[in-house]
């Protein structure tokens, strides 16, 4: 049996925010303000990824809110079709190894390509923290401008602030299976990136870990881990040869591999809580999404099928 690294072992995982703004660059809210409101919405822990300054305090005295320490990091981009590179950098603590300190601030700048953006992820996986490829739907990158970066954990399969601001970043899911096809192993986040207060909290991560910044890092690096904007996902697992997914109650589920249309079971009179699929030979991974009936979706990791 293979089971999704997410749901193996723990019985409560833990709700996390991997990118947000604050005052510290050019969100609305204060820290205080944005750590408050996410220990509201019953987070475990929340990154404060503001702009090329990195952060590991947390700023509301009393807190029990774990926070990851992170920032966001960018480039404009003059060649390559898109405009701009972003990443969010998160990272163990200072003591496991994290190179940056509070507050350190880092330049912006340009680049031709994504080869010539390496170097800044470079210098971030050296100091130790995870890279997350942002928003490719607002950064208008299409995957041609951004498949060659090495190293990325992750990248955002939703984004709050860009679907409200833009009407992009819903579901990247095109993209990422194209990084999936050519052997990439990366894993899909739901982030907010909220600069208004209105952005907060709608698109999250549930991981399978204990809740430390360094422990958090290690089970984000092993997939361990699904994305949500409301369903919930309780088990996934491949055995004999069948995908079996349990969750909260949906409206469909999705059985996902990149090369070829999804399988969409859609709830008929009473919702979904359980799906199962018998995979086609051709898939080398299966994923699933879960959507329930305000169209609100969970994406798994994939379960790479070792072919
Ligand atoms: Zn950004
Ligand atoms: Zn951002």
């Amino acid at each position: 049996m293979l089971r999704q690294q997410a749901f193996t072992g723990r019985e409560k995982l833990l709700k996390g925010g991997l990118h947000c703004h604050t005052t510290r660059s050019d969100g609305v809210g204060t820290p205080e303000d944005v750590i408050r409101m996410h220990e509201e919405h019953g987070y475990d822990f929340l990154a404060i990824t503001d702009h090329r300054i990195y952060n590991y305090k947390n700023f509301l005295p009393g807190s029990k809110l774990t926070i990851l320490p992170g920032m966001e990091m960018d480039r404009g981009l003059t060649d390559a079709p898109g405009h701009c590179l972003h990443t969010v950098s998160v990272g163990p603590t200072r003591e496991d190894g994290n190179g940056f300190e509070q507050d350190q601030v880092f330049p912006s700048g340009r680049v031709a390509t994504q080869a010539e953006y390496q170097p800044v992820l470079d210098m971030l996986h050296e100091n130790n923290n995870l890279t997350i490829y942002c928003h490719p739907g607002w950064s208008c990158t299409p995957t041609r401008s951004f498949d060659q970066l090495q190293g990325d954990a992750a990248m955002e399969l939703w984004n709050t602030g860009c679907v409200q601001e833009n009407n992009m970043d819903l579901n990247n899911e095109r993209d990422w299976d194209e990084l999936l096809l050519m052997g990439k192993k990366i894993w899909g986040v739901a982030t907010d990136d909220g600069h208004r207060m209105a952005s907060h909290c709608l698109g999250w991560v549930m991981v399978n870990s204990e809740n430390h910044p360094t422990a958090i890092i290690q089970a984000l690096r092993d997939g361990a881990f699904y994305a949500s904007c409301g369903p919930v996902i309780r088990d996934f697992y491949v055995e004999d040869g069948v995908a079996h997914v349990a969750c909260s109650e949906a409206g469909a589920i999705s059985f996902n591999w990149g090369g070829l249309p999804y399988h969409r079971i859609a709830a008929q009179e009473q919702p979904l809580t359980e799906a199962a699929f018998t995979l086609p030979d051709r898939y080398t991974y299966v994923r699933v999404t879960v959507t329930d009936d305000q169209g609100r979706m969970a994406w798994s990791n994939p379960i790479f099928l070792n072919k």
